[in-house]
C-alpha cells in the first residue's frame, strides 16, 4: 500500500480547516453550520481526498453524502437556527431549539424503540432488536459511531446525543442466551453505527463467545458496515487490520457464514484502489460481501448510477442485495424519491445489468409491518394500481403475498398508500393494529410507519 494520510475526522468545530473548503463560498459553510447544529455531521480525510470531486462541490453527490445541505432542514427550522447563530445566541439556547426541531423529525421510525425490543425471561434486552423471525440485530456499545456520517442516515438521533436512544449492549452473554432460547433465529446482524469502527480486540469480545457457544441454529453472522467506502484502510493498514481479517477467517473456520452487509451509495465509492484492495482482502477471508443502499435525491437518483454500481460490485465479487427507499425520518423530505419514480429507476437499472446483478431487491421500504417492495405499476380492470409485496414481515405469513394500492405518484412511504379496488384496508392492517394494542406504546399506533 502506498503511504496515505492518517485518519482525521472533521466535524462542526474544525471543518473550516479542510483545505478544499477554501474554494467554497461562505454561504455554503454557514449552511453546514446551521444544519450541522440539528443533524449529525462528521467526515474524514479519506472521504475528502479520495471520494469527493471538489470541482463539482457543493453539488457533488459525494459532498452531499457527508456534508449537511441547507435543504435538509425545513425553511422555518433553518431560519430559526440561522437567526440564533447570527445573533450569537448562547450554545444552550441553540441546543434547546435544535432538540425541539429533532423531536419533530420522527426520530424513531418503524417502531424501533417501541416494538422491536426482545425480552428474555421478561427482561427487555437493551441493545438488541428482533423484528423478523430469523434475524436478531445486535448493537455493540463500542460500535455506535461511524468513520463518517451519511447526511441521510436514519439512525441520526443516536449521533446527536439523544440519550433515550440507547441501542448499545456489551452483553454478548445475554445474546447467547437469547439465541439458545430462540432456535428459529439463524442470523445475528451486528449493526450500529458501524461495528467496524471497533478494534479487533473488541470485535473478538463479541465474536468469540458466539462461536464458542457452539449454537447449532446460528448459521450467519452479519456485519452492517460502511467502512469499505469510508475507511478501507481498516482492512489494509490499520495496526490491527491483520487481526480483523484473522477474526473473519475464524468465523468461517467455525463453520459459520460471515456476511458483510456493505453500504455503497454511488459507483464512485468503488473506484479508489484502497477500496478495491479492501474488498479483495475481506473476500479472501471467506466472507461474502452483499451490498445495499437507499435511493436518494441529490446523490443517486439516476438509473445509470445504479446499473454501474451493481455491475461494478459483481465485477468485484460482491452480491447486490437491497435498494432501499429513504426512511420517513430526519431529512426525508430532502432525500425522498416518490415510490413510483423509485420503481422506474430500479427497473431501468435492473434491465441493464447481467442476471448476476439481479440478485438485488428493491425499491424496498423498511416500514413498521415489514420490508415492503414496490413490484411495479399495473392496470387491472381499468384501475391503475401499485403492486407491492413484503420481503420480510412482522408476521412471516405476510411474506411474498402481493397487495395492491391505488396509484399515487406522490407517495413516498407505505403509510401514504391506500388500498386499490375500493378496499378499506390492506390485509395486514388488522393484525398490525392488534400487535400495537398488545404492545405498550399505544401512542405509536395511529399510523404505521
Ligand atoms: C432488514 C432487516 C433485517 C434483515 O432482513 P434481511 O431481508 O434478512 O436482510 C433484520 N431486521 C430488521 C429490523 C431489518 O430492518
Ligand atoms: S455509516 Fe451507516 S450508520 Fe453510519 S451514518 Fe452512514 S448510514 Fe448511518
Amino acid at each position: 500500500m502506498p503511504p496515505h494520510s492518517p485518519y482525521k475526522a472533521y466535524s462542526l468545530s474544525n471543518f473550516r480547516d479542510i483545505p478544499q473548503m477554501a474554494m467554497l463560498p461562505e454561504e455554503v459553510k454557514f449552511d453546514i453550520e446551521v444544519v450541522g447544529h440539528v443533524l449529525p455531521f462528521k467526515t474524514n480525510s479519506f472521504v475528502i481526498e479520495q471520494l469527493i470531486d471538489w470541482d463539482q462541490a457543493p453539488d457533488d453527490p459525494l459532498f452531499v453524502l457527508t456534508f449537511p445541505q441547507r435543504g435538509m432542514l425545513r425553511s422555518e427550522h433553518y431560519a430559526e437556527i440561522a437567526g440564533l447563530l447570527q445573533e450569537g445566541a448562547d450554545a444552550s439556547v441553540v441546543k434547546v431549539a435544535a432538540n425541539r426541531i429533532r423531536a419533530g423529525l420522527n426520530p424513531h421510525p418503524a417502531g424501533q424503540v417501541s416494538h422491536n425490543i426482545p425480552t428474555l425471561e421478561g427482561e427487555p434486552l437493551d441493545g438488541m432488536q428482533h423484528k423478523y423471525r430469523e434475524t436478531v440485530l445486535f448493537f455493540p456499545s463500542q460500535g455506535q459511531t461511524c468513520h463518517a456520517y451519511c447526511s441521510f442516515c436514519f439512525r441520526w438521533p443516536q449521533f446527536v446525543g439523544q440519550a433515550e436512544l440507547k441501542f448499545a449492549s456489551r452483553e454478548v452473554e445475554r445474546l447467547v442466551e437469547y439465541l439458545k432460547a430462540n432456535p428459529r433465529v439463524t442470523d445475528v446482524l451486528f449493526t450500529g453505527g458501524d461495528p467496524m469502527i471497533m478494534s479487533a480486540r473488541h470485535l473478538a469480545e463479541y465474536f468469540e463467545p458466539l462461536l464458542a457457544a457452539d449454537l447449532p441454529n446460528l448459521r450467519h453472522i452479519r456485519i452492517g458496515t460502511k467502512s469499505l467506502s469510508f475507511w478501507p484502510y481498516r482492512y489494509l493498514t490499520d495496526k490491527d487490520a491483520g487481526e480483523v481479517l484473522a477474526l473473519f477467517r475464524r468465523v468461517a473456520d467455525a463453520g459459520k457464514h460471515l456476511a458483510v452487509m456493505a453500504h455503497f451509495n454511488h459507483p464512485r465509492e468503488l473506484r479508489p484502489e484502497p477500496v478495491r484492495k479492501a474488498i479483495r482482502a475481506v473476500r479472501e477471508t471467506g466472507a461474502v460481501i452483499r451490498t445495499q443502499s437507499p435511493l436518494l435525491a441529490h446523490i443517486n437518483d439516476d438509473p445509470a448510477l445504479w446499473s454501474e454500481m451493481w455491475d461494478t460490485q459483481v465485477d468485484l465479487g460482491c452480491v447486490p442485495y437491497y435498494m432501499f427507499v429513504a426512511r420517513n425520518t430526519g431529512a426525508q423530505h430532502y432525500f425522498a424519491v416518490p415510490l413510483v419514480r423509485a420503481w422506474e429507476i430500479f427497473r431501468e437499472a435492473y434491465q441493464r445489468v447481467s442476471g448476476l446483478g439481479r440478485s438485488v431487491r428493491g425499491p424496498c421500504m423498511s416500514a413498521n409491518p415489514g420490508k415492503a417492495q414496490v413490484l411495479g405499476v399495473s392496470e387491472m380492470n381499468g384501475e391503475k394500481v401499485m403492486v407491492l409485496r413484503f420481503i420480510q414481515g412482522r408476521d412471516p405469513d405476510w411474506v411474498h403475498r402481493p397487495f395492491f394500492a391505488r396509484y399515487d405518484e406522490q407517495a413516498t412511504w407505505l403509510s401514504d398508500l391506500r388500498p386499490a379496488f375500493g378496499g378499506t384496508s390492506f390485509y395486514f392492517e388488522e393484525e398490525l393494529e392488534q400487535f400495537y394494542r398488545e404492545n405498550l406504546r399505544a401512542e405509536h399506533s395511529e399510523d404505521y410507519e
